[in-house]
């Protein structure tokens, strides 16, 4: 063995020592660590011909890079839909790393690690109130999510014609219908090699909405005259966390011949609140659905699942088998995560999620989830207190859409809100809603409080007098 190797693997204990007592350091000073920074590096450093060792190289991450790390798991770091990371899911998160497992199998490979991934799903089906219809599995975040349901769905689409695209390719135009689809799932569609552009916007329903207008949905499948299609349904948008009617859409299927995904990467979790699963009525009847973790979950990243109803297998097998390896077996016998979805080698993604639920078991999901909404009710009312901002949206979630007063602020907005992130005491994003520029904050980690709201609106006023 080489011999920094071996030094290394003498002085493992001190060294992973040294790495908790840094996590602790941060994790227990996020509150003060800036949500933003503009620090830099020169990446050009040159490889040196001998190791270093791990303690030397923990110095010098520390001394360069680190100096790079913003309180993204923090409770002011509202940008985008960001978590955290809880107790309980580093401790699996840790432990995925340690033990290393390559899970794709179950009983093949030396190994069952599959069957801890089975059990989370199983976990996680039971935590949202949906069926054991559903089969799923782990992938790195909701885009990768609805790459895997939505190509199950163009191989459903092929079917209707006799096809098999995963086999020929796409022969056939695909009708795909959306509302407000999230950027990602234009993004699949450009990776399936249907086109990004190549899908029909649906209205949306009137007024301040961005839920689909079963109407014009209808109207546009009586167009179709009985040929299939794909719906993209929305559980939480991101600007507003806006909701289809599932309701609807359910008895839509017993009308109609579509497969009907949901993207419901954050706001599925509406499912845990007695108070807010009204919103996610219905949803089982989806072909399939798209949830993150590494958002309203708070675990890690890259933690997303997919889930797709088992009597679609068969087409989840055909558009990602990997079995013209002898070796992996056949795979309508010898179940393999690499024969159902984009990765084979993989990670064990489920541990850091099968740690957290049952550590807190559906209160504790609870409790995040309408704290959280909760928080984002009291800032809204907060900023309208305040008089110098308006809310673009009302508040249906754990999103906050809002803007400077009036029109005459229009053009200011976002030169505030790049004062404000630089303060480094928040992070939102902005966006334009309706036409008009605005910001939002999404309320998702389970650290955030009522101080911290009072913070950030001290600190709004500040920058709002400053520009
Ligand atoms: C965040 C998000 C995605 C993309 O998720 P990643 O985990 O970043 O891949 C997709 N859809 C919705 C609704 C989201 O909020």
């Amino acid at each position: 063995m080489n011999s920094v190797l071996q030094h290394d693997l003498n002085d493992f204990e001190n060294i992973l020592e040294k790495a908790k007592q840094q996590g602790i350091d941060f994790l227990n000073n996020l509150e003060n660590i800036p949500t933003s920074n503009k620090k830099s590096i020169d990446y050009s450093r040159k490889l040196n011909e001998l190791g270093l060792g791990s303690l030397a190289v923990l110095e010098e991450f520390n001394e360069r890079l680190a100096p790079l790390m913003v309180a993204s798991p923090g409770p002011r770091y509202w940008g985008f839909v960001t978590g955290g990371s809880t107790p309980a899911s580093i401790l699996g998160d840790w432990l995925t790393s340690i033990y290393d497992q390559n899970t794709q199998a179950v009983k093949a490979q030396g190994g069952n690690s599959a069957l801890i991934e089975f059990e989370t799903i199983n976990l996680l089906l039971e935590l949202l109130g949906l069926p054991k219809s559903f089969l799923g599995g782990f992938v790195t975040g909701a885009t990768m999510s609805n790459f895997t349901c939505l190509g199950v769905a163009r191989q459903w689409f092929g079917k209707q014609f006799g096809k098999d695209f995963a086999k020929n390719g796409i022969s056939e135009t695909i009708n795909i219908f959306s509302a407000t689809p999230h950027s990602s799932s234009i993004k699949t569609l450009s990776m399936l090699g249907i086109g990004s552009q190549n899908y029909t916007a649906i209205k949306t329903i009137e007024g301040n909405r961005e839920a689909i207008d079963i109407v014009d949905l209808e109207k546009n499948i009586e167009a179709l005259n009985g040929n299939p299609f794909i719906l993209i349904s929305s559980a939480g948008t991101v600007n507003t966390a806006d909701f289809d009617d599932f309701r609807v859409i359910s008895k839509l299927k017993e009308k109609y011949d579509f497969w009907w995904h949901i993207d419901a990467a954050f706001g599925g979790f509406a499912a845990v609140s007695d108070k807010y699963k009204h919103l996610v009525k219905g949803w089982e009847g989806a072909d399939s659905i798209t949830i993150d973790c590494h958002k309203w979950l708070n675990v890690p990243y890259e933690s997303a699942f997919y889930l797709v109803k088992e009597k679609h297998t068969a087409l989840q097998i055909e558009t990602f088998q990997n079995s013209n390896a002898p070796y992996l077996g056949n795979p309508l016998e010898n179940f393999n995560y690499l024969n159902v979805l984009p990765e084979n080698s993989r990670r064990l993604r489920a541990l850091p999620v099968w740690f957290s639920l049952l550590a807190y078991g559906k209160e504790g999901f609870r409790n995040i989830v309408e704290n959280n909404i909760a928080l984002a009710l009291h800032f809204g009312n907060a900023l309208i207190e305040e008089e110098l901002f308006e809310l673009l949206a009302p508040i249906r979630l754990n999103n906050v859409c809002f803007s400077l007063r009036g029109d005459h602020n229009q053009e200011k907005v976002f030169q505030f809100l790049t004062s404000l992130n630089d303060t480094g005491k928040v992070f939102m994003t902005p966006t334009i809603y309706q036409g008009r520029k605005g910001i939002r904050a999404s309320f998702v980690n389970w650290r955030t409080s009522e101080n911290d709201i009072k913070i950030v609106i001290e600190e709004m006023k500040t920058v709002f007098a400053e520009i």
